[in-house]
């Protein structure tokens, strides 16, 4: 159904983002992958779907990087026709606590990089009336949790540039969305159920249930695959007037 589009994911090495890559891949879109890490692995599993793809390194909190990497991707493909933001870093700390190095770089990474992604492909979807921008927020983009201060302003942050973005495309084929997923196991979550087994000295796996009962009311995790399915309808012609949303997929999280 993708079939000759061309999807840019940020932060695609792993996780959610290598997941969206994957069922983007298995939809027919060329597609552009973004991040750090094992990248010839990440390469070869959205490979695995048969399409084209290629990869570039922008380190996403310098905007230079950012123009360097949709230049890349327009030279590639001839265009960014489904912009996903996706890359995201987490810090815990209290906000007394909270270094100022690492506030920056969140908010570089969780929030501005995203405007700047957008501003410079909208021009072109405008010109052909189609277009699709993702944003990969989560539920912290609608409620907050203790010690998260700077990712919290920064995803709810994201949920406010998605609003205005649909809002100023609104009469345009081109609509831009919000997923707000819970817990998701990958890299980014297995880090934080370390330091809770550490700090509370409990087992690993006693730690991973603890984190879920907390907050997510299935007691399951989501998976990158059931969010990469959501934003495959996101991109399909029953979503053309989807615009703005903030859709959570979150095990229950934000209904409690
Ligand atoms: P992850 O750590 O597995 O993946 C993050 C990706 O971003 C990697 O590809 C990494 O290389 C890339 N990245 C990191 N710093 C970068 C930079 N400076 N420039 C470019 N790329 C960079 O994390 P994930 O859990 O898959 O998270 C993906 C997104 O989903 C994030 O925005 C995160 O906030 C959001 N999210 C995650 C969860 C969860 O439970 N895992 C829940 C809700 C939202």
């Amino acid at each position: 159904v993708l079939l000759g589009k061309t999807a840019l994911i940020t932060g695609s090495t792993s996780g959610i983002g290598l997941g969206i890559a994957r069922a983007l891949a298995d939809a027919g879109a060329n597609i552009v992958l973004n991040g750090f890490g094992d990248v010839l692995a990440a390469r070869q599993h959205v490979e695995q779907a048969g399409g084209k793809v290629r990869y570039h390194g922008a380190d996403l909190r310098y905007p230079e990087q950012i123009s360097e990497l949709i230049n890349y991707a327009n030279h590639e493909f001839g265009g960014v026709d489904i912009l996903v933001n996706n890359a995201g870093i987490q810090h815990l700390a209290n906000i007394e606590d909270f270094s100022i190095e690492r506030w920056n770089s969140i908010l570089a990474l969780n929030l501005s990089a995203g405007f700047h992604t957008s501003r410079l492909v909208v021009p072109a979807m405008r010109q052909q009336n189609w277009g699709r921008i993702i944003n990969i927020v989560s539920v912290h983009g609608l409620v907050a949790s203790a010690s998260k201060s700077a990712y919290v302003a920064a995803k709810h942050g994201m949920i406010g540039l998605t609003k205005s973005v649909a809002l100023e495309l609104a009469q345009t084929g081109v609509t831009c969305n919000a997923i707000c997923p819970g817990w998701v196991l990958t890299p980014l979550v297995e880090q934080q159920i370390e330091a809770k087994a550490k700090q509370q000295g409990i087992s690993h796996i006693e730690a991973q249930a603890q984190l879920l009962l907390e907050k997510q009311p299935s007691g399951v995790f989501v998976t990158p695959e059931q969010i990469g399915a959501l934003l495959l309808f996101l991109c399909s012609d029953a979503a053309q007037e989807v615009r703005g949303a903030a859709w959570n997929i979150d095990g229950g999280w934000i209904a409690q």
